[in-house]
């Protein structure tokens, strides 16, 4: 057994010490998952929690030191290995979303071309090389955002045609078990279930007016509280192993990673539909509930996205449209 670190971030630090007990739908249901969970491998160890949890939700998404991550010597207790290029890759990836050089959107976007990198060099005898040769990469791309040349680049790349439009199809079809009153949660239902019946005519009209939202009056709290979405792709990143997968590739997880956030922006512009506000505690109920379907084995995501015609392959370029 060899000696490790083991990844404590903040919010697990601060999620031990509430005294309260949760009583939320996750904490609520009968699964056999706690709240909390540790990814043990050979080579490092993960403290973490769960999104589901409105609690746990809270701690991930508010507070700004929550992705604050803190390490501890302890001795390996599983033969199982986090594949080292993998794990390279989510430390980098991790401190590009953190780089206050580049917007979110745009250490995404980083990220989409270093993974493209890591996929063609992916037979390559010494992956040690292909490492350093990516690390250079991204810190070329932290010099021309210096020069702000990358925001012009972000800027005028193309959108795939369709790729919102089907996503929003296929957001309509989850059925979200929010905690919020009747009186504010039906009207909110019937418009997110919409988008799975409307024609495509009247489907983009809905596109345009949710982005128009989320653009001129969304955007611009959330660039207030910088932290907020920050803190959902750091903990999508840490949590996951961001981009290592035992059966998806590295596109394939990009495009999961931005069809999430687009996702989530969405259903906070969806709310503002019918509400002349959106504050934390919302935010925190609409992240958990989702958190909640996508963990919810009874629902395979992959055959929804064949379906919309969203597995062509141009994986890193729908993800990279999702995120403009
Ligand atoms: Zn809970």
């Amino acid at each position: 057994m060899s000696n490790i670190q083991c990844y404590q971030p903040e919010y697990v630090n601060c999620f031990a010490d509430l005294e309260t007990s949760c009583e939320c739908p996750f904490c609520a249901t009968e699964n056999e998952l706690d709240t909390s969970i540790t990814f043990n491998w050979q080579n490092e160890e993960r403290q973490s929690l769960f999104l589901g949890c409105e609690t746990a939700c809270r701690e991930i998404l508010l507070n700004p030191q929550a992705l604050t991550i803190y390490a501890v010597n302890k001795q390996s207790e599983t033969n199982i290995e986090c594949k080292i290029e993998g794990q390279e890759l989510n430390y980098l990836i991790f401190n590009l979303v953190t780089n206050e050089n580049f917007s979110l959107e745009q250490s995404l976007y980083v990220a989409s071309i270093l993974l493209n990198r890591a996929e063609q060099e992916q037979e390559a005898e010494n992956q040690e090389e292909v490492l350093e040769r990516i690390k250079i990469l991204a810190d070329e791309f932290n010099l021309l955002s210096e020069q702000g040349s990358l925001q012009q680049t972000f800027c005028e790349l193309p959108e795939i045609e369709n790729v919102k439009s089907s996503v929003l199809a296929l957001l309509g079809m989850v059925p979200l078990s929010l905690t919020l009153p009747i009186a504010q949660k039906i009207p909110f239902i019937l418009k997110l279930s919409e988008l799975s019946l409307m024609q495509k005519i009247h489907l983009d009209e809905r596109k345009t007016e949710l982005m128009t939202i989320w653009q001129e009056q969304l955007a611009p709290y959330f660039d207030k509280h910088p932290h907020i979405l920050q803190n959902y792709v750091l903990y999508q990143v840490y949590h996951n192993t961001f981009p290592y997968h035992d059966s998806l590739n590295y596109g394939q997880m990009f495009r999961l990673l931005s069809i999430d956030l687009f996702n989530i922006k969405i259903l906070c512009s969806i709310w503002k539909l019918n509400n002349d506000t959106l504050d934390e505690t919302i935010i925190v109920k609409m992240v958990s509930a989702y958190s909640r379907w996508r963990m919810d084995k009874n629902f395979d995501f992959t055959p929804m996205l064949k379906k919309i015609h969203l597995d062509s392959g141009e994986d890193l370029l729908i993800g990279i449209s999702l995120l403009k």
